[in-house]
């Protein structure tokens, strides 16, 4: 989609530090890190947040829950990580292209919000 940062990453036009890799999927490193490992998983495919999750493209999130694992064992995330998704303006969404934070590397606040 034209103007979507995230579509300009998956595409290459824009640079980022890949950590993982496939068909349907691509995490990169986030530029402003909130945590020691802070990486973003998003669908290759345009979807604008998991409010638009629906019935023909919700394998792309199950791939995306399928390959967490994988990745947070190659970011050396073995003691837990969490998994944020903002999805709209009241929970600050920035960036309207789904996209899952993965955060580890460190004893996290209990607090969600
Ligand atoms: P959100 O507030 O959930 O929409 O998060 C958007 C995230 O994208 C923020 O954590 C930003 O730091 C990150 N971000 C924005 N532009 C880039 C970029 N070009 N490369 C990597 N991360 C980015
Ligand atoms: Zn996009």
């Amino acid at each position: 989609m034209d103007n979507c940062i995230f579509c300009g990453i998956v595409s290459g036009a824009i640079p980022s530090k890949k950590a993982y890799e496939d068909d349907t999927i691509l995490a990169f490193y986030d530029l402003n890190p909130q945590a020691p490992v802070h990486v973003l998983v998003v669908p290759k495919q345009h979807i604008a947040c998991a409010d638009e999750i629906n019935e023909s493209n919700s394998g792309v999130a199950a791939h995306i829950f399928e390959k967490i694992p994988e990745i947070a064992k190659s970011l050396g995330l073995t003691n837990g990580y969490r998994i944020v998704t903002n999805c709209g303006d009241d929970a600050c969404q920035t960036v309207k292209h789904l996209h899952f934070h993965l955060l580890g590397g460190t004893k996290m606040a209990g607090e969600m919000a």
